[in-house]
């Protein structure tokens, strides 16, 4: 709550949410398509051969799932810290495509509603695609229990990464149904008004957006200052220096 009372809504500057919004380049449509086919059929690829060695290595299943639930949640925090704290959308090629959807986001919350399949989901699968590559390699069977364990998890974790835009874009809507509510209410996914401790100025709290699990424990830990004391001190950069505005963004260093 410290940071609340350091950084006063009046020291907020933004960018125009239109501007960002009208910010989605052409381009990185095609990528995103790209993305999406790639992360399928290399799902595919690794369902086959998961399917092909279950009866062997059924056990490995429900702890890899809930390992891959949880770094789901994780690493999605991570790419989400990142893509707030770091970076601007004048970066060329990789500001408008990958870090103006964050400042959007803060700018304009209800913006990711309005968002297609492809918008919400095609960055998550690009970050997904090049770790399933790898797991095409790992070998899958009875006497590989170590890479099966990795691949089993890897899938989990990739799966889940992939509709993690979608739950945080279900905890922004005005009317999910009664199912999606129930699983918001029992924090199986994000909880909409655990999210809402993100969207409180000056947005740097909270960012794990799957199930949210891991936000106390990252807090309490003091994951994420400390790391930005880390970046802060090799590279002198400003965290959040273009999601808030310069005066903001030191008032919190
Ligand atoms: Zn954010
Ligand atoms: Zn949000």
């Amino acid at each position: 709550m410290e940071d609340e009372r350091k950084t006063a809504s009046s020291d907020i500057v933004q960018r125009n949410h239109e501007e960002l919004a009208n910010g989605y380049p052409k381009w990185f449509r095609f990528i995103e398509y790209l993305g999406l086919f790639l992360f399928f059929t290399f799902s595919a690829i690794i369902i086959w051969r998961i399917i092909f060695s279950f009866s062997d290595l059924w056990f490995l299943s429900i702890p890899a799932l809930i390992l891959g639930w949880v770094l789901s949640d994780f690493l999605g925090g991570v790419v989400h810290w990142a893509g707030d704290t770091w970076g601007s959308v004048d970066i060329p090629l990789l500001g408008p495509a990958l870090i103006r959807p964050f400042r959007e986001h803060h700018v304009d919350e209800l913006a990711i509603t309005r968002h297609d399949f492809v918008e919400t989901n095609a960055a998550c699968a690009l970050a997904g695609t090049p770790v399933l590559f790898v797991c095409l390699f790992l070998n899958i069977g009875n006497n590989f229990k170590v890479t099966s364990f990795i691949v089993y998890v890897v899938f989990f974790m990739t799966f889940f990464v992939l509709f993690t835009n979608q739950i945080h874009k279900w905890a922004h809507s005005k009317n999910p149904n009664k199912f999606l509510r129930f699983l918001q209410k029992t924090r199986i996914l994000l909880n909409p008004e655990h999210h809402k401790i993100h969207h409180t100025v000056p947005f740097n709290k909270y960012y794990c957006i799957t199930t949210g699990w891991m936000n106390p424990v990252l807090t309490y830990f003091q994951f994420f200052p400390i790391l930005e004391r880390l970046i802060i001190k090799y590279t002198k950069a400003l965290p959040r220096r273009e999601d808030i505005g310069e005066k903001a963004a030191e008032k919190l260093i």
